[in-house]
């Protein structure tokens, strides 16, 4: 789950990271209130969970009532990398000598923790990463050790930053560290972390991807879940505990196994059409589960067709079949389905099948077929869609 900006800097706050103090505003009115409390000068910043606000104008300083008026009218609702605005964060302007960046990732292949650091921070950093390379220090960390305040400091010379930030980037970095590990986060990131003019180091962007996996341990996430920005069809399929995950084409996936899933995807496309979504419905594809399945997919206008890719081990075909044929009593489909079913008792499931068959319901014998097949009455080219959404 990704924090927004002012989300991932209250996360900071409780290990001690040095953030500006700021509020949240969701209208112009707000956002001058704000403003009057937290003290001019001021910016104003988009919170949408995306990179590069403050060159799609979506970070603003303002130094005085009027200027928040201008800015908050024009950064609310506005279009940043297809996230629309709805919220701003009005921040204590901080004075900038110089912008550098911090973060902690996990490096997979290594099973460590990897730190990095930059005196090259601030709105280009992915240019340095991609041009200059050897600008941003990486670090293994084992976590059996942690990180100690001398390696810290090590990491943050190394990076080059100036010798006035040095104790406090290596402390901001160790605290960093405890955000990351004790925080249960993935990714955690500063940029700018900055360095002021009276010798502070500040954190004055947060970037926190927290891991779902720990949410069991982590009660107060919950606040974070009402805000986040999340796909409706996820939020539905979370609800019924569905694998799945949004894409925007107009083939609805539906396959047993995440392998099988990831091909299908694979097979659509190679035969010039779009996936809607992945949906890995796993061994339980009784009619419950299918009927969950059809219901999120359903909800999704871009869809077409439906294809479901199951093959038999221990799922048996009959099964499907029949949670297919109860789920269409209960949801009423608004595209036709596609299905290949293969593997344990596939015989009996088409038997099962041909009694509803009809112009929504397609048995193709191959995952390729079915793809083909399921392509072409996405792009309406199939004699038997006329059944299908209009
Ligand atoms: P991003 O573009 O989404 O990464 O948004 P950031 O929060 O990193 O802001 C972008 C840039 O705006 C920063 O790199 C700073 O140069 C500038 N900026 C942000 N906050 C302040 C501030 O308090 N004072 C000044 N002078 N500049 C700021
Ligand atoms: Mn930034």
């Amino acid at each position: 789950m990704d924090l927004f900006e002012y989300q991932g800097k209250q996360y900071f706050a409780r290990y001690g990271i040095a953030i500006s103090p700021g509020e949240v505003a969701v209208t112009v009115d707000e956002a001058v209130a704000a403003a009057n409390r937290v003290g001019y000068p001021v910016v104003v910043k988009a919170q949408v969970q995306v990179g590069g606000r403050g060159k799609a104008g979506g970070v603003k300083l303002a130094a005085d009532r009027a200027e928040v008026e201008l800015h908050a009218g024009n950064i609310l609702g506005l279009d940043i990398k297809g996230h629309v605005v709805k919220r701003l964060w009005i921040e204590h302007a901080t004075d900038i000598s110089k912008e550098y960046y911090a973060g902690f990732t996990l490096d997979r292949a290594a099973r460590l923790y990897l730190a990095m650091v930059s005196a090259r921070g601030g709105v280009d950093i992915e240019q340095v990463a991609e041009e200059d390379p050897g600008a941003i220090v990486r670090r293994h960390i084992n976590p059996l050790d942690g990180l100690a305040l001398a390696e810290a400091r090590s990491i943050v010379e190394e990076a080059g930053l100036d010798a006035e930030a040095l104790d406090g980037a290596a402390q901001v970095l160790v605290d960093l560290y405890r955000c990351y590990v004790e925080g249960d986060a993935d990714l955690v990131e500063i940029n700018p972390l900055v360095l002021t003019p009276d010798g502070r180091v500040h954190a004055l962007d947060a970037k926190v991807s927290l891991d779902d996996d720990a949410a069991y341990r982590h009660p107060e996430w919950e606040e974070f879940e009402g805000t986040g920005e999340i796909d409706e069809r996820e939020r539905l399929a979370k609800k019924k505990g569905l694998n799945y995950i949004g894409l925007d084409g107009s083939v609805g996936i539906i396959a047993n196994g995440a392998g099988l899933a990831m091909s299908t995807l694979d097979v659509v496309n190679q035969v010039g059409g779009s996936a809607a979504n992945f949906l890995d419905i796993g061994g339980g594809a009784n009619a419950d589960v299918m009927a969950n399945a059809l219901e999120v997919i359903n909800t999704d206008q871009n869809v077409r067709v439906i294809l479901v890719n199951i093959f038999g081990g221990i799922v048996r075909c009959d099964e499907v079949a029949r949670g297919i044929l109860a789920a269409l009593d209960r949801v009423s489909l608004s595209s036709p389905i596609v299905l290949r079913l293969d593997g344990t008792n596939a015989v009996l499931a088409r038997e099962i099948l041909a009694e509803r068959a009809s112009d929504q319901i397609i048995n193709e014998p191959t995952m390729l077929a079915a793809a083909r097949r399921a392509v072409e009455v996405a792009s309406g080219e199939a004699a038997g869609s006329a059944g299908g959404r209009s």
